[in-house]
């Protein structure tokens, strides 16, 4: 049976996820940016957290950790890599590990880039994918710490995945990433569709994380390196895929 996943709107454009297990009543929270929500909902479903995975070290994903643990004392899973900017970790874990939640097993994927030591949570049997600042909804996280060819490589893990895959991300920046996407590729079709449902979704207060993988990889710029209209637009026709990634950031970083 898959996970029954919830996305928790928390501070002004953060995401938590709680994903449910009916069977063993095992609950596991992604991220942990704030308190309040957070213990709400799990209140309402009258669920108890067994587990919180952490998907990177920033603080508005992991702040409201310790007022969350003291409510619900679970088990805290992050990256190995990252273990001395994270919080206290019972379990440490690297790329291609993995543990369960009830009978549904999580993989574990280096998604570096954002930062280096960020972590992608994937469960295959319940289609998801928790990837924080990676992947995002029509954009990725800003290089703070990894290279062009990090987020690259991590980009390209994500996007291997089975394109039914639900992309659970960490914030809503979405229409700000269509307003970008738009100036990249103007001339794709599905991207202009995927703008007007956003400006649809927002317009009535709604979230548009998740998405699909299969959305994102047919109209998310940073995933679409081998688009002749990108590569005509940035005059890099025989560029390698990760160069024309790495101007596409570029120009976002000063858009
Ligand atoms: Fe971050
Ligand atoms: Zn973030």
């Amino acid at each position: 049976m898959p996970l029954e996943i919830l996305t928790i709107p928390c501070l002004s454009d953060n995401y938590a996820f709680l994903a449910h297990d009916a069977k063993s009543g095992e609950t596991a929270l992604v991220d942990a940016p704030e308190a309040a929500p957070i213990l709400a909902a799990l209140k309402s479903r009258r669920w108890t957290l067994s587990h919180v995975l952490l998907t990177h070290h920033h603080w508005d994903h992991v702040d409201a950790l310790d007022d969350i643990l003291a409510a619900h004392p679970a088990k805290v899973i992050g990256a190995a890599q990252d273990a001395a900017r994270l919080p206290k970790l019972d379990l440490a874990v690297n790329e291609g590990d993995s543990f369960k939640i009830g009978d549904e097993a999580v993989g574990v994927l280096d998604v570096s880039g954002h930062t280096v030591g960020h972590i992608a949570f994937h469960i295959p049997t319940s289609a998801a994918v928790f990837t924080a600042d990676s992947l995002m909804a029509l954009g990725c996280g800003r290089l703070f710490e990894g290279t062009p060819d990090q987020m690259w490589e991590s980009l390209s893990k994500l996007a291997a995945l089975p394109e039914d895959t639900v992309v659970y991300s960490g914030h809503e920046y979405t229409q700000a990433n269509g307003r970008f996407a738009e100036t990249i590729e103007p001339g794709n079709a599905d991207l202009q569709a995927r703008i007007a449902d956003i400006a649809r979704a927002r317009a009535n207060g709604e979230s548009t994380v998740p998405s699909s993988l299969s959305l994102e990889l047919a109209t998310n710029p940073f995933l679409r390196p081998q688009s002749p209209e990108i590569r005509d637009r940035l005059g890099m026709q025989d560029a390698p895929d990760v160069e024309v990634f790495a101007e596409v950031r570029r120009r976002k970083d000063n858009f």
